[in-house]
């Protein structure tokens, strides 16, 4: 049946909602597509669940087409699983928790390794029963810092989340691939401009990972890109080559320094600024350390960075160095030290040792597990590069290799000799090789083919169901309104019924019911009392694809078709509408 106007769950706004920064927040509020109920938190409409509905039909569509098998988990979770692998803790504000009546911990699913992991384990034993992948489309929790422009991002989300369980890396690699195929036939489907970019593997941990970006210049991401090679990475991962002979674990030799020192801050500064003088001023406490990097070498030569982070981004670091961090030593960190020194900001956690950046002075707190005897190095950046921030997991990772210095447009490219250059992205999809990582700590082994228990080696993949909806917004509006892609558009057809007459009303039904046996979706203009400019004003701001006037030329047997996309607009006789528009 088609929809009416005059009956249909909506009001169109004519004025901004106050609190929308980006036009696709804008639109899809003022077109009646969502309503907020909370920060970060929405309604869908009735239209806005059909577009919805829209993109979850192709995302089903593309998985199950590289037979990857639909199931739902539930979103209340138990603790347990997530203690098992580090997330309860690692995870700090970013998750939902609540607790039954009987007192036991539980949390809203931010996404679902563990889960999939241990159902696996619960049915299946034998490489026979691999390779598997099985995906579920589901509301998903995160307690974001700064939830924004609508469904962009909230606190509770539609993600589609597929997981892949092989025997071994050949397979994960095979699983990988197919899954990657699939997401660039559903984003060529959702109809907006993309780059997949080489991405970091945060707090999943793992090995090849790569993003999926819209373009768009309201993304909270930064990528580069070359567009000789076209090489694309997400600035948090870029990999620039050090210069050989290498000195220690990727720092250039000449840049790094073994000495004698016992690291304490009174050397460190002192060795900053021997070794590496700064051209406006020395080195003193409370200064970000910039365009160095600072290792501790312990008694048996093995190295650990000190890790440096955004100042208050607590997630920021745990994603990226957490996995090497126990949660428990996290959590005592943070309750003795950063409560004795409120001036400090939280999150600068390396392995080895816990650096504290504050905005009074750098420290650098020891973690006890640190020997006496534990020397440090320091070495500069890339090359010597000079850089802004240095911001742990950007610019070098935790095992100690240099990632990158900060990109500008216009500095060489990894993989060819040509420029990058940097714009903005949303991210839309994200693939994942997280290796062993979950299967070990959850104990997911299957018997191989010579009847040896093996660890199981996965993928995990998403995409954001309903960020893809404002995104398709980003990239599909102009001043008047929303512009949707066919297959996304909550109808075929808007009839637009404008006039007094009660025959345009009638021959409006009569359209929008041929039209409908044809397999089209309608939305009749059939409300009485509304001018003719407003009705034009609300089909421009919804954004369906074909808008079908019927007005006063409906006297004369014609009718209007405007293309929603090209303005383009031409009439038809009444009788040839319907072949015209199917
Ligand atoms: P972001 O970097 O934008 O915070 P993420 O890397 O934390 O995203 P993943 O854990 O990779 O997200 O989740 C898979 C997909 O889910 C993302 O690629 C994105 O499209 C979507 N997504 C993640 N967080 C949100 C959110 N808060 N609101 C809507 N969609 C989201
Ligand atoms: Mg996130
Ligand atoms: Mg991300
Ligand atoms: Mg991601």
């Amino acid at each position: 049946m088609a929809l009416h106007m005059s009956s249909l769950f909506l009001r169109t706004l004519r004025e901004d909602p106050a609190d929308a920064e980006v036009p696709s927040h804008r639109l899809l509020v003022r077109a009646g597509y969502v309503r907020r109920v909370s920060p970060g938190v929405y309604t869908w409409l009735p239209l806005g669940l059909r577009v919805l509905r829209n993109v979850e039909r192709i995302v089903r569509e593309e998985m199950d087409a590289i037979g990857a098998q639909e199931l739902l988990f539930p979103a209340l979770l138990p603790k347990e699983p997530f203690e098992a692998t580090g997330r309860w803790t690692e995870y700090g504000d970013n998750i939902f928790r609540l607790q039954d009546r009987k007192g036991a911990d539980h949390l809203l699913g931010p996404t679902h390794e563990e889960m999939f992991t241990l159902a696996v384990k619960d049915l299946f034993s034998s490489y026979k029963d691999l390779p598997l992948s099985i995906y579920q489309i589901q509301t998903k929790f995160r307690d974001e810092a700064r939830p924004r422009a609508g469904v962009l991002r909230g606190r509770e989300f539609v993600m589609k989340d597929s997981y892949s369980f092989d025997v071994d890396a050949a397979g994960l690699d095979k699983s990988y691939q197919l899954h990657r195929e699939a997401y660039v036939r559903i984003f060529d489907r959702l109809g907006f401009h993309y780059v997949i970019v080489e991405a970091m593997a945060g707090a999943m941990g793992g090995s090849k990972s790569e993003e999926f970006l819209a373009t768009a210049e309201v993304g909270e991401d930064t990528y580069v890109h070359c567009t000789s090679c076209g090489y694309a990475a997400n600035v948090e991962a870029v990999r620039v080559p050090a210069p050989s002979p290498v000195g220690w674990d990727g720092v250039p030799a000449a840049h790094a320094e073994d000495t004698p020192d016992t690291p304490t801050i009174e050397t460190l500064v002192a060795h900053l600024n021997e070794r590496f003088p700064r051209e406006d001023r020395p080195w003193a406490a409370g200064d970000t350390l910039k365009n160095v990097v600072v290792m501790l070498v312990h008694p048996d030569g093995t190295r650990e960075p000190l890790a440096i982070g955004v100042p208050g981004d607590r997630e920021v670091d745990e994603k990226r160095l957490g996995a090497q961090v126990e949660p428990a030593e996290v959590e005592a960190f943070t309750e003795t030290d950063f409560a004795a020194n409120p001036a400090l900001v939280k999150g600068y956690i390396g392995p080895g040792a816990l650096g504290l950046e504050g905005t009074s002075g750098i420290r650098y707190l020891l973690d006890p597990r640190v020997a006496e005897g534990t020397r440090w190095v320091t070495g500069a950046n890339v090359a010597g590069q000079h850089v802004i921030d240095l911001v742990a997991g950007r610019d070098f990772t935790a095992d100690g290799t240099i990632e990158a210095a900060e990109v500008r447009p216009g500095d060489p490219c990894p993989s060819c000799d040509h420029t990058l250059s940097a714009a903005r992205g949303i991210e839309m999809g994200h693939v994942f090789q997280l290796g062993t990582k979950y299967a070990e700590a959850l104990d997911l082994k299957v018997l191989d083919q010579n009847g040896k228990l093996v660890t199981v080696v996965m993928g995990s993949y998403g995409v954001g169901v309903s960020r893809a909806v404002a995104c398709v917004v980003e990239g599909n509006h102009d001043e008047s309104g929303i512009i949707w892609p066919r297959e996304l558009a909550p109808a075929d057809v808007h009839i637009v019924a404008a006039g007094k007459d009660d025959a345009l009303f009638v021959k409006a039904e009569e359209i929008a019911r041929e039209l409908e046996a044809q397999g089209l979706k309608v939305l009749v203009d059939d409300r009485k009392g509304v001018s003719p400019g407003v009705k034009f004003k609300d089909s421009e701001l919804i954004g369906i694809p074909t808008i079908l006037v019927i007005g006063r030329g409906l006297a004369g047997g014609t009718v209007e078709i405007k293309d929603r996309r090209s303005g383009e607009r031409r009439e038809v006789a009444v009788d040839d509408v319907v072949p015209a528009l199917v």
